[in-house]
C-alpha cells in the first residue's frame, strides 16, 4: 500500500488516524507511563477533558491504567508531586510536553530512565509532526 493510501484511508477513518496517534505517542516514550516509568497501556489527558482538555499531543501522554486511574479528575502536578514515584526530571518532561518541545521531553525521561528505549528522537517527531499537520 502507498504511503498516500494509508493517508487518504485515515482520512476517512478518523478512528485508524486515532490509533495510529496513539501508537506513535506510546512508541515515543518507550511504552513507559510518562508519570511512573511502568508499561504504558493508556493515554491520560493532562488536563481532563471534563475541564476543557484537549485531545492534542500536548495534552495527551502515554500512561499506565493505575497513573491513568489514580489521577482522575485531579490537577496533573498536584496529583503527581504527592505519589512516591515523583521523579522531578518526568515533571519537567510533563511540562516540556505540554509546551510541546517531544524533544526536550524524551530527553527528561530518558535522564529519568537510561534503560528506556525510545523510538529515535527523529522518527518519532516526524511522526508525531505528520499528526500534527494532518490534525491542522
Ligand atoms: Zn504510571
Amino acid at each position: 500500500m502507498q504511503k498516500r493510501d494509508a493517508i487518504f484511508l485515515e482520512d476517512l477513518c478518523p478512528k485508524l488516524r486515532a490509533r495510529h496517534w496513539r501508537k506513535s505517542l506510546h512508541a515515543f516514550t518507550g511504552k513507559s507511563c510518562i508519570y511512573c516509568g511502568k508499561n504504558s497501556e493508556s493515554i491520560d489527558h493532562i488536563l481532563p477533558r471534563s475541564q476543557g482538555g484537549q485531545t492534542i499531543t500536548e495534552n495527551c501522554v502515554p500512561a499506565c491504567l493505575s497513573c491513568n486511574g489514580l489521577k482522575s479528575n485531579t490537577e496533573a502536578f498536584y496529583w503527581y508531586r504527592q505519589q512516591q514515584f515523583y521523579d522531578p526530571r518526568r515533571a519537567m518532561a510533563i511540562r516540556a510536553w505540554m509546551d510541546g518541545d517531544l524533544s526536550l521531553a524524551l530527553r527528561l525521561i530518558k535522564w529519568a530512565n537510561p534503560s528506556l528505549i525510545t523510538t529515535s528522537f527523529d522518527s518519532a517527531n516526524k511522526t508525531i509532526d505528520n499528526w500534527n499537520l494532518q490534525a491542522a
